[in-house]
């Protein structure tokens, strides 16, 4: 019997980038999948976006990985390439590189290109991660050209630290800033990450980069996807595999730190920090079970999971559990473990079966 499974929907999928798309005027949408499309598989993914107009990612592999799945559409490693071979072959993969540091520009001077490659010029303008300094633009961009290597003009790409804070000044200066640094140049500008595409117009510019949202999930601590019009794309389930009487005064699990204030059901679910699901989870993060939230009590093991049912529960062993996705948001779990929506999609590990449904 499949336990622990992460069931993704691919058309809510499809909804959420044609939703994204449409808010946009002629920009172009990348869907980024990098991560293994943050948990949901990257190549099922990318495959059931034929409309979307580029991929990004982070790592050649993972444009590697997509190629030889067939994937046709333009692909964006969105840090580069990270030495001279990569580069080589991201230009035979026809894949759109990032130049950011004096390393990389010199990567692509000496490179042995068979093809010409589409090159983006990261500029910081307030991250301060990766990027060149804008007053350093004209300079790289006369260098890059001049290599004679580049297909098409140099594109501009900058990233946002704040995005998702609608009170932070941040954003716009980092859109003034990149403007005024990019504007004299033809080429493509891309600023806006999925926080950007939701709520920052002025951040459009002619690509738009969405993550988190195209798997239908909100960008801002305090919101949830739904309330941005998206659709959760992933739901986290598996079953109870015990559920039992329990005393009242009796600990429940290791190191005994969850105690039951009276008599009640305890369930046991196949699912634990063995499937990726955080060991920190606290008592009382939510799981749905049988149309009502209820606490996990005791901490998360490598392979189970206990909640307090409540005395009297008729939950039986075989029943479905849902950790988050259509009845309980990931963002809602989240905030309770203290972390974000992304970090617990991409870190559920190979043991969760994966369902695509349309
Ligand atoms: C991950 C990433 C994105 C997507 O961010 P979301 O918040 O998931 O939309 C966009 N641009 C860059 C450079 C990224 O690294």
């Amino acid at each position: 019997m499949i336990t622990a499974q992460a069931v993704i929907d691919l058309t809510a999928l499809q909804k959420n980038y044609d939703y994204l798309k449409n808010k946009l005027e002629n920009q172009k949408l990348v869907a980024v999948v990098k991560g293994d499309a943050y948990g949901h598989n990257s190549v099922e993914v990318a495959k059931a976006l034929p409309q979307a107009d580029m991929f990004a990612v982070s790592r050649i592999e993972e444009a590697v990985e997509l190629r030889e799945a067939g994937i046709s559409q333009p692909i964006l490693l969105l840090e580069g390439c990270f030495c001279k071979e990569d580069l080589e072959t991201a230009a035979e993969l026809e894949l759109h590189t990032a130049i950011h540091c004096q390393e990389t520009l010199r990567d692509l001077e000496d490179a042995q290109l068979t093809k010409p490659i589409s090159v983006w010029l990261k500029v910081d303008t307030g991250m301060h991660r990766i990027g060149v300094q804008p007053h350093e633009v004209s300079d790289y961009v006369s260098k890059i050209e001049r290599t004679g290597k580049i297909a098409g003009n140099v594109g501009f790409m900058s990233h946002f630290s704040c995005a998702d804070d609608l009170d932070s000044p941040a954003t716009l200066q980092q859109i003034a800033l990149f403007k005024k640094a990019t504007s004299q140049y033809a080429g493509p500008k891309s600023l806006a990450n999925s926080a950007g595409i939701l709520f920052w117009h002025d951040a459009y510019f002619e690509v738009c980069r969405g993550g988190i949202a195209i798997y239908g999930v909100s960008p801002c601590e305090g919101k949830t996807g739904r309330q941005h019009g998206l659709q959760p794309v992933m739901t986290l389930k598996s079953k109870l595999i015990a559920v039992r009487q329990h005393q009242a005064n009796q600990p429940v699990g290791y190191s005994q730190t969850w105690t039951a204030q009276h008599d009640t059901t305890i369930g046991v679910i196949a699912l634990g920090y063995g499937d990726g699901f955080p060991r920190t989870a606290p008592q009382g993060t939510p799981v749905y079970v049988n149309g009502r939230i209820v606490p996990i009590s005791g901490r998360v093991s490598m392979d189970m999971i206990t909640v307090d049912l409540g005395p009297n529960a008729q939950d039986k062993v075989g029943d479905d559990v849902e950790f988050w996705g259509n009845n309980l948001p990931v963002e809602t779990v989240a905030a309770h473990i203290g972390t974000i929506p992304y970090e617990l999609m991409i870190k559920l590990t190979k043991r969760v079966n994966k369902r695509f449904i349309r």
